[in-house]
């Protein structure tokens, strides 16, 4: 059940969303519907107010009669000019109406004579579309009696899609963007969960790997003091050296977990001071070559003559030590180096081996608190997965950063990057 949860929970936060999209796009419809319908209506009102007005004579009526009668003795101008300036004015006139009612869409209109009769007056403002919702309305009145017909307003309503939609903006935008968030907060809410889990998981794989170190070292000790307690006589010197290597490991243990914790709680202050440390340097080196020759590895030690540093040395040197652990615990019988290189700036310690690499999905995870690579051949070393992180946090510490070059089958090279003290 567990293994698929993260499946079943994104599969439910999925159709959920799915769902709420399809529930807010049937409510953007019947918005869209509802709206056209108070469109309709608006437009029913506005076009009763255009033919009350146009009903009597007037101004523009008369010119409009003028212009449909072609009558040149009254109009004092061309009749092109005359049917020019009437379609504008007719245009504003039909606007000013329209915006009287609350409709704001753009629109093109013809007039012409009866139910079919020719188109004498026409305005498109915004290009002509005759396949744009069309809208009939005829004028009775003053024009009527005049022409001897009805006279046929035709208005085309140009991308009414759109301007209805614009007057939706304001539930469909909030909406889009309410849907966006929760997509957004779901998503990091399983980005923070899944996080959680690794940490539960590698504090657990950690407290399991530390009760299991800590058993083997008490055992002993439990084992020898029985021992001592049948007979005091065996209390000689290797019951007593054995009672004390295994302290000495527990020692070992607690220390680095309290190291950690001091670190982490920012109670462990370094503290950074200029040091020559080419002969601490060459005392680590001479250590491990002596270490080298008795455990069957090679050790080779390379640095400039000088090596100042700003540096908390005692934790700097665990750092070191650290990296060096490793790579004999991963680096099998090949050829290890410590090495220092000075560039304009900087030191960069880099501390080789011909070991099996670490994968390249893997160099990044090293570094955090408790990660071990537990998989393959190479990797049944015992460990915490604390060594790494600690060299980081301390690097850190000394305002450097860390990198790891790593070939799988080749070998591994940490390098510590260090401002010049
Ligand atoms: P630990 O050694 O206690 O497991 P570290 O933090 O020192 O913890 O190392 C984390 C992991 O990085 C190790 O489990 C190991 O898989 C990998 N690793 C570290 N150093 C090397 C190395 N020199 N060669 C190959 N793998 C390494």
């Amino acid at each position: 059940m567990k293994k698929y949860s993260k499946e079943i929970i994104l599969g439910v936060f999925l159709i959920a969303i799915i769902g709420l999209s399809v529930i807010q796009y049937r409510y953007a419809r019947i918005g869209l519907y509802v709206a056209r319908i108070q469109f309709q209506q608006h437009l029913a009102e506005g076009f009763q107010d255009i033919q009350l007005d146009l009903m009597r004579e007037n101004e523009l009526t008369f010119l409009i009669y003028l212009v449909m009668d072609q009558d040149t003795n009254y109009l004092k101008m061309p009749l092109d000019s005359a049917s020019t300036a009437a379609s504008v004015f007719l245009h504003d006139f039909l606007q000013d109406r329209l915006l009287g009612v609350g409709v704001q869409a753009k629109f093109g209109y013809t007039l012409g004579l009866g139910k079919e009769g020719p188109v004498i007056l026409e305005h498109f403002p915004f290009g002509k579309d005759t396949q744009a919702l069309s809208h009939t309305i005829f004028l009775t009145g003053y024009l009527e009696s005049r022409l001897g017909d009805r006279v046929r307003i035709k208005f085309y309503f140009n991308d009414l899609d759109n301007y209805l939609l614009h007057k939706l903006n304001w539930i469909v935008i909030p909406s889009i963007l309410f849907l966006l968030l929760i997509i957004l907060l779901t998503i990091w809410v399983f980005r923070r969960t899944y996080y959680q889990n690794r940490i539960i998981t590698t504090t657990n794989d950690f407290i399991n790997n530390l009760t299991h170190e800590l058993k083997t070292p008490v055992f002993s000790i439990g084992i020898a003091t029985k021992l001592l307690e049948h007979d005091p006589d065996m209390g000689g010197h290797p019951v007593l050296e054995h009672i004390k290597q295994q302290n000495d490991r527990l020692k070992v243990l607690i220390e680095k977990v309290m190291n950690l914790a001091e670190m982490e709680h920012r109670g462990y202050v370094m503290q950074l001071v200029t040091t020559e440390v080419r002969p601490l340097l060459d005392d680590l080196a001479r250590e491990y070559q002596l270490k080298a020759k008795v455990e069957g590895f090679s050790f080779r030690a390379d640095f400039p003559e000088r090596v100042t540093l700003n540096t908390d040395w005692p934790n700097f040197r665990n750092a070191l030590v650290n990296l060096i652990e490793n790579a004999i615990k991963y680096g099998g019988t090949g050829v290890i180096t410590l090495s220092v290189k000075a560039t304009p700036r900087s030191y960069l310690f880099c501390v080789e081996d011909q070991g099996p690499g670490i994968p390249e999905n893997r160099q990044e995870d090293i570094f955090k608190k408790f990660y071990r690579i537990t998989e393959g051949q190479d990797y049944q070393q015992k460990g915490y997965g604390l060594g790494l992180h600690y060299v980081k946090q301390v690097v850190q510490f000394h305002k450097g950063r860390i990198k790891v070059e790593s070939t799988p089958g080749k070998g591994t090279a940490f390098i510590l990057v260090l401002p010049k003290g």
